[in-house]
């Protein structure tokens, strides 16, 4: 059989793009005569960006084949699409059911309307309770505002971007993030949106069985007028927590620790080293957290790493990375001690921009201080111990990448 011949119609006067498309589609039997490549060089722009700008001169039809659907004559904007149809005879695969674009993409919108109204029944927001502000401790509430804080609008306070999309990080460490929006939704303070976008969700056999929790967008439940009422209640407990030292200590040292680690992995990965698995960088960090700040160990963590280096070099050893990062957490943990049994006064150490203040973080240092870093530098007990008192704590979302210069190692 022959191939179908394409029929270009003009939608330019102007003889050199017509030139140019007829190029585009000129074939040698199955074959593309000229690259896309070339043709876009002569336009000066990106090959990609091709077929779209050719599309505004021509309109390509192949002639005789007309769509299943619609049954108009096919036509294409790209040679990708029209391929199928172009293939010698016997073609090497089945060709499919010739369909025009339009109706690839009525059925494709077809396709997701079906898919969005699945979502939007089984995710319907009224079918969960809404918010309890007297629900949850101290961290679904520290947690809740931090969440809010940076992914809520104020057109619409009912309304929280997806984890993934937020600039700030919200919690110091990744897997923390997603910990705790589980912890928020079974509280059910969020729910996940129903206008997430369809990859949001995790699909079997068609239906939306379970969602991505860095992916959804999501929704407080509830009446949007009482949002605000809620979040004054939340504000004031969390504002309370003082007063409840035990419970403090535990949402504290939840944070400082996984601040700590994420710092440490930071200095180990700047000079190429792998972070330590398992107990023992728990145990040592753990250990640490009893005697210093954060801010000071940052300083203790930082040097670390090029003090072991240095060990290495003058012992003329060639340790493996891993034996190095191991060294520098043993490093870490001597300097920690030394400092305890010698009564030394360390210097506090800075955040780095790359490994930037989280929202929680600065929340609670807000919350127990008045202050975004005093739990940092001066530890828990130290921000409690300052002449303070907490009057309305005011949540302000920090400065992409708010940081200090690298500590001098
Ligand atoms: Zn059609």
């Amino acid at each position: 059989m022959d191939l179908p011949k394409i029929d270009l119609e003009f939608l330019t006067e102007d003889e050199r793009l017509r030139e140019l498309c007829r190029r585009y589609w000129r074939r040698d039997g199955s074959r593309w005569v000229e690259a896309p490549s070339h043709i876009a060089q002569e336009l000066g722009i990106g090959g990609s960006e091709l077929p779209a700008r050719l599309a505004e001169y021509s309109t390509a039809h192949l002639r005789g084949v007309t769509c299943s659907s619609c049954s108009r004559e096919l036509t294409f904007s790209k040679r990708s699409n029209a391929r199928p149809y172009l293939l010698p005879d016997p073609p090497p695969r089945p060709t499919p059911p010739a369909e025009c674009e339009a109706c690839i993409d009525a059925r494709q919108a077809e396709a997701e309307k079906r898919a969005r109204d699945k979502v939007e029944a089984r995710y319907e927001v009224s079918k969960f309770d809404p918010t309890d502000p007297y629900g949850g401790g101290v961290r679904e509430v520290l947690f809740f505002l931090a969440l809010h804080a940076l992914g809520s609008t104020d057109d619409d306070p009912t309304r929280i971007q997806s984890i993934h999309s937020l600039k700030v990080p919200l919690t110091p460490a990744g897997r923390l993030n997603l910990s705790l929006a589980n912890v928020l939704f079974e509280q059910g303070l969020i729910v996940p949106d129903p206008a997430s976008p369809l990859d949001a969700f995790f699909w079997e056999s068609d239906e939306p069985t379970q969602f991505y929790v860095d992916k959804v967008s999501w929704v407080v439940p509830g009446p949007p007028n009482e949002i605000p009422a809620v979040l004054r209640i939340l504000r004031d407990r969390l504002r309370d927590a003082r007063l409840n030292v035990p419970e403090l200590e535990h949402v504290w040292h939840e944070i400082a620790a996984a601040e700590l680690h994420e710092f440490l992995a930071f200095s180990l990965d700047v000079r190429g080293l792998p972070c330590p698995e398992g107990e023992r960088i728990t145990q040592v960090i753990n250990m640490a957290l009893r005697h210093f700040p954060v801010a000071h160990l940052f300083r203790a963590a930082w040097g670390a790493v090029p003090k072991t280096e240095k060990w290495e070099e003058e012992r003329g050893l060639e340790l493996s990375p891993e034996s190095l990062a191991n060294g520098a957490l043993t490093f870490f943990e001597n300097s920690v001690n030394t400092a305890v049994e010698r009564g030394w006064h360390v210097q506090p150490g800075f955040r780095n921009p790359r490994c930037p203040q989280s929202m929680v973080s600065k929340m609670l240092s807000q919350a127990v201080a008045g202050d975004d870093e005093a739990i940092f530098t001066l530890g828990l007990e130290g921000a409690l111990a300052l002449d303070w008192s907490p009057s309305e704590p005011q949540a302000t979302v920090p400065e992409e990448l708010d940081g200090q210069p690298d500590p001098p190692s």
